[in-house]
């Protein structure tokens, strides 16, 4: 896969080695057992694959670059770039400054652009609306467009079900950025309904098999359905594509339990289910979907807790938690910062969206092992911060950079 040219204070001289070391010894990706950093009574298992994916290194050397090659210019972005507290306060340190905030609230106002401004597309892609509007100011949104290629895949998988006249119903999180860009590239071609999860798909599921009055749709989907929306007429034929960052066992879940209702409800086999719903794999990106079998593989391990490093309102970072939380005490942190002492840290309760305070969160025992991996949008180097930080805590007999070594060779 290509590589990208982003700040070094992005990256770790310890994880860049494992990685690479990792990557030579299983170029396939075959293997999803985590590194063991061993410092003694200190026991890091590090997942065989976290942090930066393509998007996101893409997007953050494109921005990088438009500030760089373009000096004196008004340069903003439409949203957040990408979900990392310190990336975006570094962008904004170089005088980039954001027109929304991650729910499409409007912080800067369209009407104060000129057609001299530059504004960058986030990885998560935007709107047809929005770049029309910003089309009709003069702003060209090709040049500067960070849209990651596998959002854009799910906008061509959506379109290619639209032509075969197929519902979209888009598995997603209805306020997030990429399903509300998803939404508009599938409902210029189609009919598209947002569900968020399971229990949205068996409330969705009633409608189909008119086990509900047809009138409760538009309340209780409200802002999640297309215009003109017929809820008798456009679920009779349907597909699913989803969000790139959601967790994969649910999306399988999702598409598995509509595809049954169509079967039951149209008296279909396995055979001809295609009359009523597309056959799509789901749409999760590869990145996604790695991080979360690399956290399977990490989980096989019998450590102590699990700290997870990440952006708070980052989706697929969430997501690893909630495996993690399947089987051991996790912490969701946003750097080191959180770990407090050798025993306070302050992490996120993304259920109650709150952070608290734990309490002697390590185990009195030698070795304590502790799981460690982060989010596509997080930096390799705040996860090395929280491995120098933990360090600090024991009485370590194995430094980093004899570890260094260790994957240099
Ligand atoms: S998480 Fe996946 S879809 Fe999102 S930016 Fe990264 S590679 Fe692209």
């Amino acid at each position: 896969m290509k590589s990208f040219d982003v700040p070094i204070i992005y990256r770790s001289p310890l994880i860049t080695a494992i990685k690479k070391k990792r990557k030579e010894q299983d170029k396939m990706k075959k293997d999803f057992t985590p590194t063991l950093l061993d410092f003694g009574p200190l026991q890091i298992y590090l997942a065989r694959h976290f942090g930066f994916c393509y998007g996101v290194e893409n997007a953050i050397e494109i921005a990088f670059r438009t500030v760089d090659e373009n000096p004196g210019k008004r340069i903003f972005l439409l949203s957040e770039m990408i979900h990392n507290p310190q990336v975006n306060a570094d962008l904004q340190a170089h005088g980039v400054q954001f027109m929304q905030d991650n729910y499409g609230k409007q912080l800067i106002p369209f009407d104060t652009l000129s057609p001299h401004d530059i504004v960058i597309i986030p990885a998560f892609g935007t709107t047809l609306e929005l770049e029309e509007r910003l089309n009709k100011i003069g702003i060209p949104t090709e040049k500067y467009d960070t849209t990651c290629p596998f959002v854009e895949k799910v906008w061509n998988r959506s379109e290619q079900i639209a032509k075969k006249n197929y519902t979209v119903i888009i598995h997603g999180k209805p306020k997030h950025e990429e399903t509300r860009a998803t939404f508009s590239h599938a409902a210029f071609f189609t009919p598209a309904v947002i569900i968020k999860d399971k229990d949205h798909a068996v409330e969705l599921a009633k409608y189909i098999k008119g086990e509900k009055p047809p009138a409760q749709f538009y309340e209780e989907f409200k802002g999640q359905y297309s215009d003109d929306f017929s809820v008798t007429n456009d679920l009779q034929r349907i597909g699913v594509v989803n969000q790139t960052t959601m967790l994969a066992s649910d999306t399988q879940a999702i598409a598995d339990y509509l595809k049954q209702v169509m079967i039951e409800k149209y008296k279909l086999t396995i055979g001809n289910v295609e009359e009523r719903f597309a056959d799509t794999r789901d749409t999760l990106c590869y990145a996604t979907l790695e991080n979360q079998q690399a956290v399977s593989g990490m989980l096989q391990t019998n450590a102590d807790l699990a700290i997870v490093v990440g952006g708070y309102n980052s989706s697929n970072t969430s997501h690893l938690v909630e495996l993690c939380e399947e089987k051991l005490p996790t912490y969701f942190i946003s750097s080191e910062e959180k770990i407090l002492s050798a025993k306070e840290i302050l992490h996120y309760n993304f259920h109650t969206k709150e952070e608290i305070l734990t309490q002697y969160f390590l185990p009195d025992k030698n070795p304590v092992k502790i799981l460690i991996t982060s989010g596509a949008s997080c930096p390799d180097a705040l996860v090395e911060g929280v491995i120098n930080k933990l360090e600090k805590n024991f009485a370590i007999t194995r430094s980093h950079e004899e570890l260094i070594k260790k994957f240099i060779v």
